[in-house]
């Protein structure tokens, strides 16, 4: 379950995506701030996170425990971008729910950012006359194409992949609001699941050549931080949200308490648990472990009531998620529109929405799981090509400064998904509710493994001025060219190596397409697309790089008109 997302951002608990509580029982200190918050469907004991960022630190206009923007360091980010790259991340990746005049101005050159409410300083980002003349991109990671060539059988050599199990398990689980039993079954505790699963998961991606790092490698917090560090805060927070004496809430929380968000214990609780360690995990992975991927392992969750006796339901579904989509008030926060545009500068996307889309295909194979539709487009945005990953703004997504795939598979109170839960893990299929299955962990390790092998079996590239070296060439004599990896040619033929115009413009038009064209960005790559589909052109073609990794594409060819 995704609830390390921001509070503002859809905040998850176990029954955070059927938001299904009316206002009914909102005190009226909340209601008061009902205009702040553009959710209209949410639970009411949400409200007071709901709040925080807005009213935690005043004028420092800062996220929870969030530091001030170092604005200075996105100077080595001049002219590494143009215009109509940044254009198009802002509009179609991190701003899909638009955003203030006042926060960015985009002009032919340049782009002013916000740099900070009080004192109106602007941030001035000069952009790249064109994609030829871009500098280069200070970052750490390696996309796949910088790494070194991959040896047979060993596609992930020299990659550097971090895994993040999400949450904490064993003691803390309860505290988390991650456990649940029925009956007398085993507790099904989402943080000791997922640190199986990157146990797993670890040793076949070290087999396929990777080194792997963990950001959690037991159920101890990373954080050395604990909930009683945090009384002091909870309790300003809730005096700031209109509680003028907010309760301590007893030794232990009673999980079925509708006011329970209202004590200072559980307000220290989630700032440790959630704040305080993901925070701390960013700092690992950006200052100790540099990798060139996060993988943010989770199980997924619909609402289970009482997780005493927790409701088991029949859906069940996959996604994943990169960041993206911030709300307007999110931008508004001066933190995170700072790590917001670092991101975009850093290009992660570019890496991470190819390595999503190719993952959440092997995983929909392995597990014969349909994408999970959001029931509103407030805080999500679909991307990529696959169906099944969406851009949205958790702190994890955001502050691991790489790319980072989050992984949401299995509903765990779905029937099916408690049952393989319970079965735990063995050798070979046995039968579930009817039909022969993997372990559910096994599953799990080994389709992550295979997406990620397929993505990265494929990096082998030239570099720009090399590529389009070749592409002149191949472009000027040959029409039947074979398929070269990172060249664009005017070929025609095979003819299963094209989609149609038709097919082409559909993708054009949900504008989420990520091909490779040499020494164009995305944006142009696009256009040229659509130039080709509206002339009448053969459309599109599939042998290029990304392309070459969505199953999608290869799997409808053949519809060429002329
Ligand atoms: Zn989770």
């Amino acid at each position: 379950m995704n609830d390390e997302a921001r509070m503002t951002n859809e905040y998850s608990s176990p029954n955070d995506e059927c938001l299904s509580g009316g206002f009914g029982a909102a005190s009226g200190f909340v209601l008061r701030h009902l205009s702040l918050i553009r959710n209209s469907v949410i639970r009411p004991s949400l409200f007071l996170l709901l709040l925080f960022p807005l009213t935690l630190h005043g004028a420092d206009n800062l996220g929870v425990l969030g530091s001030k923007p170092k604005w200075e360091v996105l100077e080595h980010y001049q002219e590494t971008i143009t215009h109509d790259e940044f254009t198009h991340l802002i509009n179609d990746v991190y701003c899909t729910h638009g955003f203030a005049a006042d926060l960015i101005k985009i002009d032919n050159d340049a782009a002013q950012i916000l740099a900070n409410r009080e004192s109106h300083n602007v941030f001035t980002l000069r952009f790249a006359p064109d994609a030829n003349s871009e500098a280069h991109t200070p970052r750490l990671w390696r996309p796949a194409k910088s790494l070194p060539s991959a040896k047979p059988g060993k596609p992930l050599l020299g990659l550097r992949v971090a895994l993040d199990p999400g949450h904490l398990g064993g003691k803390w689980a309860k505290m988390e609001e991650r456990w649940f039993q029925v009956g007398d079954t085993k507790p099904v505790t989402e943080g000791d699941l997922t640190l199986r699963v990157s146990r797993m998961l670890a040793s076949r991606l070290r087999k396929l050549g990777a080194t792997v790092l963990y950001v959690r490698n037991s159920t101890d917090p990373i954080t050395p931080k604990r909930p009683g560090d945090f009384k002091k805060l909870a309790r300003k927070i809730l005096i700031r949200n209109g509680l003028p004496q907010p309760r301590m809430g007893g030794d232990v929380l009673d999980p079925n308490d509708p006011e329970k968000e209202q004590t200072i214990r559980w307000q220290s609780e989630m700032l440790f648990y959630r704040y305080s360690e993901i925070r701390r995990r960013a700092l690992l992975v950006n200052t100790k472990l540099h990798p060139d991927l996060v993988l943010c392992l989770h199980f997924n969750a619909e609402g289970w009531g009482d997780p005493s006796k927790p409701t088991l339901i029949d859906n069940n579904h996959l996604h994943l998620l990169v960041n993206g989509s911030y709300l307007q008030e999110e931008l508004d926060l001066d933190d995170e529109r700072f790590e917001m545009i670092r991101r975009l500068l850093s290009r992660a996307y570019d890496e991470e929405l190819p390595i999503a889309d190719t993952v959440a295909l092997s995983m929909a194979k392995a597990t014969g799981l349909p994408p999970y539709q959001y029931p509103t487009t407030l805080t999500t945005t679909k991307v990529g090509s696959s169906g099944y990953v969406y851009a949205r703004n958790l702190l994890a997504t955001r502050l691991y400064r790489c790319p980072v795939v989050y992984c949401e598979p299995y509903v765990m109170n779905s029937k099916d998904g408690f049952a393989r839960i319970q079965a735990g893990d063995y050798d070979g299929l046995k039968e579930i509710n009817g039909v022969a299955r993997k372990s559910i962990f096994r599953e799990y390790a080994d389709s992550v493994a295979e997406g990620l092998a397929e993505y990265y079996r494929n990096r082998e590239a030239y570099n720009a001025p090399t590529a389009a070296r070749i592409s002149s060439i191949v472009t000027s004599r040959d029409k039947f060219a074979e398929p070269i990896f990172d060249v664009t040619t005017n070929r025609i033929s095979p003819r299963s190596n094209f989609l149609s115009n038709l097919s082409a413009s559909k993708i054009f038009c949900r504008g989420k397409f990520g091909g490779s064209f040499v020494g164009n960005s995305n944006f142009c790559k696009r256009s040229t697309i659509a130039l080709r589909c509206f002339s009448g052109r053969p459309a599109l073609f599939i042998e290029t790089s990304h392309a070459a990794t969505i199953p999608k594409l290869t799997a409808s060819p053949c519809e060429i008109p002329w």
